[in-house]
């Protein structure tokens, strides 16, 4: 696409959260075992010619009245929520119901956490992770119902593949499964810095990006490994940076909400 095509103006990269952990091996196995790590968390808002449009919407705002945060029942990982996401919308001037377009990367509660808040937008998500998502055993996966109550109505654009949001190659989800089953990253042509791949839970670090390390948890680990590949070859191709959701050390260089990034 030639750069006055491009038609994102901006972005907001804004803090959705934490997760501290207390065995970071779990997600880099045979490496770092017995270390603890601090995960962050991200969510983005893109601003383009034609509309809103979010990406992720981090772990649940309730957990920012949680002083102690929320730890999994398994008492792997203790998400914590400095600020409600709905807080750091309002901080932009934007609210829930001016976002057109939403999607999230994968139906995980630190990415899904406050998806009902989006009802009125329209849905993008891979018919695989719809299936699991609103199927019969949601938990199966690692999904949390209720974060999806009231998305069952909405409109929604099931995907099965790629797809060009806005018609002009300025924003693309694509199908980066294997964490999920249908698991997706988004494409955005930031018209100053160029194209960066925001990657959902395609890998969790930086250092797993460029290792090919695959959670041992991941619905289906050789095909995790197989996105990774064809992702890099894409990103090599198209001189496409990589910006890891999780990473915190990555994404403190990066401008955070209410800044943004063009
Ligand atoms: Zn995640």
């Amino acid at each position: 696409m030639p750069a006055q095509q491009a038609s994102v103006e901006r972005m907001y990269v804004i803090s959705c959260g934490e997760n501290h952990v207390k065995d970071v091996s779990r997600w880099t196995p045979g490496v770092n075992v017995g270390k603890a790590h601090v995960f962050g968390n991200h969510c983005y808002l893109i601003k383009h010619a034609k509309g809103w449009m979010l990406w992720d919407t981090g772990s649940a705002d309730r957990i920012a009245a949680m002083p102690n945060g929320l730890t999994a029942p398994n008492g792997i990982i203790t998400a914590f929520m400095k600020k409600p996401l709905a807080e750091s919308l309002r901080e932009v001037g934007v609210a829930p119901g001016d976002i057109q377009h939403f999607a999230m990367s994968h139906g995980h509660g630190d990415h899904s956490g406050n998806a009902n808040l989006f009802a009125a937008s329209t849905l993008y998500m891979q018919t695989s992770e719809h299936d699991a998502v609103f199927g019969a055993e949601p938990q199966k996966f690692g999904f949390i119902p209720a974060n999806f109550e009231k998305l069952r109505g909405a409109k929604t654009i099931k995907l099965n593949g790629d797809h060009d949001v806005f018609g002009d190659g300025s924003v693309l989800i694509k199908a980066a499964p294997g964490h999920t089953p249908g698991h997706q990253v988004l494409v955005v042509r930031l018209p100053k810095r160029g194209p960066v791949i925001l990657s959902g839970d395609m890998v969790h670090l930086v250092y797993s990006w460029n290792n090919r390390v695959v959670p041992s948890f991941n619905f289906d680990i050789p095909q995790s490994g197989r996105t990774i590949d064809e992702m890099k070859a894409y990103a090599q191709k198209t001189g496409t940076q990589l910006w890891v959701n999780h990473d915190l050390e990555q994404h403190a260089n990066i401008p955070k909400s209410p800044k943004y990034v063009e």
